[in-house]
């Protein structure tokens, strides 16, 4: 059981030696494995939804490996998966059994005062409508609990692919969010550091919100490729020399009007902060699974008065943004396909997967275990 404050809330598993799931679990802190746990029960708003397909995600491997949220035991991994709804509570009222749906990784309670002030991704509590794989069970589990379900489920449209529908779990609206929190205007000259499935769906947003040119950081081909295809005018390798000075060769020392970080370390922002426009601003959806602090560099800075901002966050979750986001991709102005690179067939392969997410071959860009066998 895992130990939050939400431990009494519906969903959370109460091991009783019935109604038992096979699940792939975070075991502590370096070690994940197979584990049986109790199947979840359904409160009063939630649903009950089994898997159609799932996606482990760098965030599972940061949680698991960097130790990067602390301990967890027995904790479900997973929090993108498209699913069939089993089971939904009595105050339901646009769900059913049998309902094929998106589901977000991140599920707001929709009531908390920080919905009603916007940020529903803290709902409850800093970076807490994270809940899959971080304050309870996530989803590479025989079923998985969602709150709210009204809030944060969304009807899979009509002829998309419940296989590819798994980016929009997390990778379209976190890359996405890197363009809003940058806040990429027509003709912005924008640098994406990371394109790996995060940077580049920022990438495909900063092209869709009007940028000019497009610099992307990344070293794998699979990606560059994928990059050009999604709209990068440049690939800047950080392998060949510091970021800055790549970029300020292709701008001809004028820098960007603006910076999505979807990769590197804490100290990727020294970079960013060093091509940045006075006015600029950096949008960062990277999770810093290490390092203490981030160093902003002073003279780069404009000694603290250059008009620079640095901007964070998590992505935002619920129903109406994944009804959105999968009108995008429903009218043909995303293509989800060139993301999945690697198709497992069988919940037996998530371990295998997890682990391609852990060393990134050169080849990968992301992998989906597809559960539901007819969708093989
Ligand atoms: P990947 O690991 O697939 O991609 C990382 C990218 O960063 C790759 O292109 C990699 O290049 C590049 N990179 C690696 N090291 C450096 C470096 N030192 N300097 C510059 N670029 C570098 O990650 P994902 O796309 O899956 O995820 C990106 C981040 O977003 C992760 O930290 C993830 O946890 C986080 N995330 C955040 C969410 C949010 O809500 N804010 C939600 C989901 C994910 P190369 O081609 O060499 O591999
Ligand atoms: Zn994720």
């Amino acid at each position: 059981m895992i130990l939050s404050k939400r431990s009494t809330e519906p969903g959370i598993n109460i091991f009783n030696g019935r109604n038992i799931m096979k699940a792939f679990a975070m075991l502590g802190i370096g070690k994940a494995g197979w584990i049986e746990k109790a199947r979840p029960t359904c409160g009063p708003m939630d649903a009950i939804v089994r898997p159609l397909a799932v996606a482990p995600c760098t965030s599972d491997v940061h949680t698991v490996w960097e130790g990067a949220i602390g301990d967890r035991k027995d904790m479900i991994l997973g929090h993108e998966a498209t699913g069939e709804v089993v089971e939904v509570g009595s105050l339901v009222k646009d769900f059913k059994p049998g309902d094929r749906v998106l589901v977000p990784a991140i599920t707001p309670d929709w009531n908390s005062l920080e919905a009603q002030a916007g940020y529903s991704m803290h709902s409850n509590g800093m970076l807490a409508g994270w809940k899959f794989s971080n304050f309870k069970d996530g989803v590479f589990a025989e079923y998985f609990h969602v709150n709210d379900a009204d809030g944060n489920l969304a009807l899979i449209p009509e002829g998309m692919d419940p296989v590819d529908a798994v980016m929009l779990s997390d990778m379209v609206p976190t890359g996405f969010h890197g363009v809003e929190l940058a806040d990429v205007k027509f003709g912005d000259e924008v640098l994406v550091i990371g394109i790996g499935p995060v940077g580049l769906m920022a990438v495909a947003g900063a092209a869709l919100a009007g940028a000019s040119y497009v610099y992307a950081v990344g070293s794998r081909k699979v990606c560059a490729d994928a990059a050009r295809a999604y709209g990068a005018s440049e690939i800047i390798d950080y392998h060949n020399g510091p970021i800055a000075e790549q970029v300020m060769k292709l701008t001809n020392g004028q820098g960007v009007d603006r910076v999505v970080i979807a990769g590197g370390t804490v100290d990727t922002f020294a970079e960013a902060v060093a091509v940045l426009k006075p006015g600029g601003i950096i949008g960062n959806v990277n999770y810093l699974g290490s390092g203490d602090t981030v160093n902003i560099p002073r003279i780069a800075w404009g000694v603290g008065m250059g008009h620079k901002t640095i901007k964070g966050g998590l992505m935002p979750g619920g129903r109406l943004r994944m009804e959105m986001l999968a009108k995008m991709v429903t009218s043909g102005r995303l293509d989800l396909s060139p993301l999945v690179t690697h198709r497992f067939k069988g919940f037996d392969h998530m371990e295998e997967a997890l682990m391609l997410m852990k060393d990134k071959p050169r080849d990968l860009i992301k992998p989906v275990v597809i559960i539901d066998p007819d969708l093989y």
